[in-house]
């Protein structure tokens, strides 16, 4: 950080966790649009932004959260009711976009941006539709390995010899997709074979990869189980409120059967498990990265 942007920051602590939020917050409406159109196949850029009813949604109506909070999740023009899922994705947003910037150097925050909210647009998506677009998987695993040759410390300490830095850094990046993914292959055909049935879809094969491109082995390895876990206890959750209030759970992950309709939660239905990974994912990268590293090197001095 150059020498004025450090004063800037020393004498105006919450200008820049601010502006990181409000970026983070128009980043999030962004996304809210990929969510919408990019599972099928609609252009990003055009049309701009219009309500169920056909009008087009004016700015000062489309400013993430607030316009929502001051419409009371309402459309001007005809008064249809917005999901609290759109405030939610800008708040989400915002909120990983300051605590990258927060916890992380500002290059490995920036690496986090990019990161995080591919996560993000892929735990949605995947809530959706049961699928992660390629993109977000393969392409976001690419973007990780380039992302760890231009900024080594996503994975190593920096340190005098750059090149060497790179080379590093790259090695495990490219090892982490390769572990990631490898990993989830074995779980998905092991499944197969033992239980007839797939726990894992092929997408998150791919998705795993794309974690380990940024969080490197550790990180792909931490969010399997730690997704498993976080899964686990979304599932009884869910399913402890369906028992006890007879209803289902406002938030609930979906479920279908193997003929892909939508099923009540119950054990033997499918999940996405896309979320699941990308929380532990996003955990992973925000408070474990060198706590991890450190561990894992311990439990190695053990053998
Ligand atoms: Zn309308």
């Amino acid at each position: 950080m150059s020498a004025s942007l450090a004063e800037t920051a020393a004498a105006f602590p919450w200008f820049f966790p601010t502006f990181v939020f409000a970026i983070g917050a128009c980043v999030g409406s962004f996304l809210n649009v990929v969510i919408f159109r990019v599972p099928k196949e609609e252009s990003i850029v055009t049309p701009g932004s219009h309500c169920g009813c056909g009008q087009p949604i004016k700015w000062h109506d489309n400013i993430p959260i607030v316009s929502w909070l001051l419409l009371r999740g309402r459309a001007r023009c005809c008064g249809r009711k917005f999901s609290f899922r759109y405030p939610f994705v800008e708040l989400l947003t915002a909120v990983l976009f300051v605590a990258c910037w927060l916890k992380l150097s500002p290059a490995v925050a920036v690496c986090g941006w990019i990161f995080l909210s591919c996560l993000v647009a892929a735990t949605f998506i995947d809530l959706d539709h049961f699928i992660i677009p390629d993109v977000f998987t393969i392409g976001l695993g690419v973007v990780g390995v380039l992302l760890s040759l231009a900024v080594p410390a996503l994975h190593v300490a920096p340190s005098e010899m750059l090149l060497l830095d790179t080379l590093r850094a790259g090695t495990a990046s490219v090892l982490g997709l390769l572990v990631g993914s490898g990993l989830v292959l074995w779980i998905l055909l092991l499944s197969e074979a033992i239980l007839k049935k797939e726990a894992m879809g092929f997408g998150d094969v791919k998705f795993v990869g794309a974690i380990g491109a940024f969080c490197g082995w550790q990180g792909a390895v931490f969010s399997i189980f730690g997704g498993a876990l976080v899964g686990t206890a979304w599932f009884a959750v869910a399913w402890l409120w369906q028992k006890i209030s007879g209803k289902a759970s406002p938030v609930a992950p979906p479920s279908e059967n193997a003929a892909g309709e939508a099923v009540p939660l119950a054990f033997g239905a499918q999940v996405p498990f896309g979320p699941m990974l990308a929380i532990a994912g996003a955990l992973h990268f925000l408070f474990f990265r060198g706590a991890l590293a450190t561990w894992f090197g311990e439990v190695a001095v053990l053998f």
